[in-house]
């Protein structure tokens, strides 16, 4: 297996029932788009992601109305049995509606505050400490996040006036990375001044290009031992999106740094929400980070292959895995771990099989319309025929079955560690 640096250390906050920092695995969230006055519409939507496999929901509190309905969310999921904790996105007014609606505090397993949207001036110790007072009323964690977007302008002002009377100024572009850190660190100091435990606070500070992200992390990482939530923030749309994230979160969780991601995907007019999660739990596990679900291996496809067929039948198996994992999870412990390979000819498709759990090599054109299966490295039946996706499938819920059932003694490696690649050859 490849290694990582090793985690960088932190403390640990929970956030309801799930840990973040210290020895825990790195946990995936995401956030509502529906108006938070919708109530059904933000049970429906929390559920949702909570089913993809979101650990923690943010929602956003915007209104006094939004703030009345956050208790209602909470027990509305609860009644449907999704207890994913639910974290309220704070701005402006975060201070007047904790105070006013305590109920919304109470139903909420974490505040997020922006310290650059929290008021100016005089007005903007007072209504930070009214904010920090409900965490410390109610137990409740806290995120500082601050954002590139909502940076403090009196903090940039000052550090701006302080760089240029230095003798040798730096750019802006580093002053503003400066001021991204010395946001977080100065609010969770005054926050910890105000009494709030020092185990109840995860810092992240976003920007949107990924060469700045990495550099403020790093930077971060090293100054501080909160948890670090990471995330490109307004990374972007589809293919753009999923890329500027991936770049910028794989280095620094490479590194050891990051204990929690959310990835700010925009979604597709009528998109699924719940993209973000997956494409967030694929980082991780892609990177050999954390596992969720089994994986495919698929490979591309060229002239060899005259059909689409190859290609529908990854896509059928990839979203069979994926829509089984709610159950499976619970009745085969150690199944998302499996990998699985459906190969469009016999190029590269008996190779890559062997290397899976279990993998199909698909007929490409020109061949015999033959497609050999392989389980656990070793060609066990050929399909051939009208029915070659269904009985594939069948033979996956077999190999889960006999493989993955409690009682069933596994392998403690993945067929991957255990095997050369020239064994296979
Ligand atoms: S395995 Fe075959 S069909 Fe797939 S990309 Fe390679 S050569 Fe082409």
């Amino acid at each position: 297996m490849f290694e990582n640096t090793p985690r960088r250390r932190s403390r640990q906050v929970r956030i309801g029932h799930v840990a973040v920092g210290g020895d825990a695995p790195i946990m995936v969230q995401s956030m509502t788009n529906t108006d938070t006055e919708d109530v059904p519409g933000t049970i429906a939507q929390v559920a949702a992601l909570a089913r993809a496999g979101s650990e923690v929901v943010r929602i956003t509190v915007n209104t006094m109305e939004a703030a009345r309905a956050v208790p209602k969310i909470r027990s509305g999921l609860d009644a449907m049995g999704v207890s994913v904790p639910l974290v309220g996105d704070f701005h402006f007014n975060g201070h007047k509606l904790l105070t006013e609606v305590p109920d919304c505090a109470m139903a909420l397993a974490k505040l997020r505050i922006n310290p650059g949207n929290v008021g100016h001036g005089s007005k903007r110790d007072d209504q930070f400490g009214a904010m920090i007072e409900a965490a410390i009323k109610f137990d409740k964690p806290v995120r500082i996040g601050v954002n590139w977007g909502s940076l403090d302008p009196e903090l940039i002002a000052r550090m701006m006036d302080e760089n240029a009377g230095l003798a040798m100024p730096k750019d802006a572009d580093e002053v503003m990375r400066e001021a991204l850190i010395v946001s977080a660190l100065e609010s969770a100091a005054k926050a910890e001044e105000l009494g709030l435990a020092g185990d109840k606070i995860i810092l992240s500070c976003k920007v949107s290009a990924v060469q700045d992200l990495i550099a403020v992390y790093r930077n971060l990482a090293k100054r501080c031992d909160y948890p670090l939530h990471l995330g490109l923030t307004e990374a972007g749309m589809g293919s753009k999106g999923i890329v500027a994230s991936t770049a910028a979160l794989s280095v620094l969780l490479q590194e050891g740094i990051g204990d929690t991601i959310r990835i700010s995907l925009t979604p597709e007019p009528n998109g699924d929400r719940t993209r973000e999660v997956i494409v967030g739990q694929e980082i991780l596990q892609t990177m050999g980070l954390r596992s969720f679900t089994p994986m495919v291996a698929a490979c591309p496809g060229c002239g060899r292959t005259t059909s689409t067929y190859f290609q529908e039948l990854a896509e059928k198996i990839q979203s069979y895995l994926r829509n089984q994992m709610p159950v499976w999870k619970t009745r085969f412990p150690g199944v998302e771990e499996m990998h699985v390979a459906v190969m469009g000819c016999v190029v590269n498709g008996p190779g890559e099989s062997k290397l899976a759990d279990i993998g199909i090599s698909l007929p490409g054109s020109g061949e015999r319309p033959v497609a050999p299966v392989y389980i656990d490295g070793e060609k066990a039946v050929t399909l051939k025929g009208d029915h070659i996706a269904e009985e594939f499938q069948a033979l996956v819920d077999d190999y889960v079955q006999r493989t993955y059932a409690p009682g069933v003694e596994r392998r403690t490696k993945s067929r991957r560690e255990e095997i050369p690649i020239k064994a296979i050859a």
